[in-house]
């Protein structure tokens, strides 16, 4: 028996086991796939307020985003640091200056912080952005906000509730979930995806994180219960054009949509879309007009840096929303929702930036419902160290092979054996688009594949078979992503609104 299941290993799901176990709880969580595999591994990468989410009046999820940006600032160094940005102003389109110099004024105020200038004139702007269409620019606003690498800082706080005694299983999937007769616990059915074993485990409560799936989860408690969730897919491009010197926040001309350009080290990132997808949340991709959209907005906005070029990786995602009244996607509210049905809870809606902060709630909430005399929340203010580097430093003397790949990376078999051991990687992506850099660049990947599958091999006890068709497998989501940017990049503007994006 457990005190808490945990179905979910995204963000969400590994907060809450996080923090349950370093209050002493006995907890257990699930992950069908691998570790940030669905939503937490293909968002912008921002730990942010949110600008745009106080035109409309999204106040309280803007001040609770700021004051977890500042926590995570300062607990989680290594996965989290500032990102400066620039709003570009034009004569006669965007937003108008005075509107984004009060929504700037309050960002900052929110986030308690002096009000100060930050207005740009139309040189600087050019000097921070060298790409920037420079006509009718006007000049521009300068705010702070913040970026991580979401899959790792799923990972590190992952491998932390392990530390603090938690029991995380990937590639494990919930397949069935009852009370016990008594009413007062639950029983869970699960199964191993990779060995095919299954076992059972009874749990004092369950937390439902599945993200995209939480109406699967709950129907496999409840029956039938009436949808909470809204999903709608989001897609990035990321570009190896030398990135501009702050973050992006820009206006889509097509649609009056806010989109980022994004330094991500020597790429950039650029996103995001917001549709409706009623589709299967596991086979997610990004469509062509996902990506035209993205390379036709990108180009506007940047001509002198990515007119014509051809993006290195397109990756799409799912947001999992607390279904809303809002008809368009993009108004849809990115405020959190937590339904205690039986005792099952479940998380819906959220930023990654606020995992944190719901997690503390969700777990206060069972903390409570249980009558458990537990240690309090430390997650506030207790540092998150992955001991990454000094562990791949050390396990080099028995991994010592490595090699340089495309995009000016390169990767070493330490990495895959600390990804393997410590990390709960079990396949092939799970290490190079989750545990590395690699995830930036397609060509990087596909040269690294063999090689990483080589040296995964024994750590991991893969047949020859095994090897290749974990290879196999990259190459095909490579090879689906690319047909995608190929399609895209072929056909130009000439389907432009023809199935908006908006
Ligand atoms: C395009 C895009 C951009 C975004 N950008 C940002 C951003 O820049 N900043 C920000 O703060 N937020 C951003 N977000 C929002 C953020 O990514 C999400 O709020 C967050 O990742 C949701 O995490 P989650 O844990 O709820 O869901 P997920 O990450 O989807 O995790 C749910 C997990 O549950 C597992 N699961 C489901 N059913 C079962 C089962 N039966 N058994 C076992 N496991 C199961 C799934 O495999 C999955 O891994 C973005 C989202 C998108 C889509």
């Amino acid at each position: 028996m457990v005190d808490i299941l945990v179905i979910g290993g995204g963000i969400h799901g590994v907060a809450v086991a996080r923090d349950a176990a370093r209050r002493g709880l006995e907890t257990l969580l699930l992950e069908k796939g691998d570790l940030a595999s669905a939503t937490s591994s293909r968002t912008s990468k921002l730990i942010h307020g949110g600008l745009r989410y106080l035109e409309n009046g999204q106040i309280r999820l803007v001040r609770e985003a700021l004051r977890e940006r500042a926590i995570l600032l300062h607990t989680a160094p290594e996965f989290v640091r500032p990102l400066p940005f620039l709003l570009p102003h034009y004569a006669g389109r965007g937003r108008a200056r005075w509107w984004v110099g009060a929504g700037l004024a309050l960002y900052r105020l929110l986030a308690g912080g002096a009000a100060e200038r930050s207005g740009v004139a139309a040189e600087e702007a050019l000097r921070l952005a060298p790409g920037l269409d420079p006509a009718d620019l006007r000049g521009g606003s300068l705010f702070a906000d913040a970026q991580m690498d979401d899959a790792a800082l799923c990972v590190a706080l992952a491998v932390d509730a392990e530390r603090a005694g938690a029991t995380i299983r990937t590639h494990t999937e919930a397949i069935a979930l009852a009370t016990t007769a008594d009413g007062r616990s639950w029983r869970a059915h699960f199964h191993d995806r990779i060995t095919g074993t299954d076992a059972e485990v009874e749990a004092r409560a369950v937390v439902n994180a599945g993200g995209p799936w939480v109406d699967e989860v709950r129907a496999m408690a409840e029956g039938h219960p009436p949808p909470c969730v809204r999903r709608t897919r989001g897609a990035h491009v990321v570009f190896a054009a030398t990135p501009p010197r702050t973050a992006l926040l820009l206006t889509a001309r097509r649609d009056g949509r806010v989109f980022f350009v994004i330094p991500w080290g020597t790429h950039t990132l650029a996103g995001t879309t917001d549709v409706d997808d009623a589709s299967d949340p596991g086979a997610v991709e990004p469509h062509a007009e996902d990506v035209r959209y993205l390379l036709e907005e990108s180009a506007a906005a940047l001509p002198g840096a990515l007119a014509g070029a051809r993006p290195v990786r397109a990756f799409a995602g799912v947001r999992p929303l607390a279904r809303g009244r809002a008809e368009r996607p993009w108004e849809n509210s990115r405020e959190s929702r937590v339904l205690v049905e039986r005792g099952l809870w479940t998380m819906v809606g959220g930023k990654y930036t606020t995992h944190r902060a719901l997690a503390e709630r969700v777990v206060n909430g069972i903390v409570r419902a249980l009558g458990a005399r537990v240690a309090p929340c430390v997650t506030a203010s207790l540092p998150l160290k992955s001991g990454r580097a000094e562990s791949i430093e050390r396990l080099r003397r028995d991994f010592p092979r490595a090699a340089e790949v495309a995009g000016g990376f390169r990767i070493s078999e330490a990495e895959v054996a600390h990804a393997a051991r410590v990390e709960k990687a079990r396949r092939l992506d799970d290490i190079l688009l989750r545990r590395t850099r690699l995830w930036l660049d397609a060509r990087a990947l596909r040269e690294a594949a063999v090689p990483c599958a080589v040296w995964a091999a024994p750590v991991l006890g893969w047949s020859e078979r095994t090897r290749s068709a974990e290879v196999e497998r990259l190459l095909a989501i490579l090879d689906r992503e690319e047909r995608a940017i190929d399609a895209a990049a072929g056909s130009g503007q000439a389907e432009r609104g023809t199935r908006g994006i908006a």
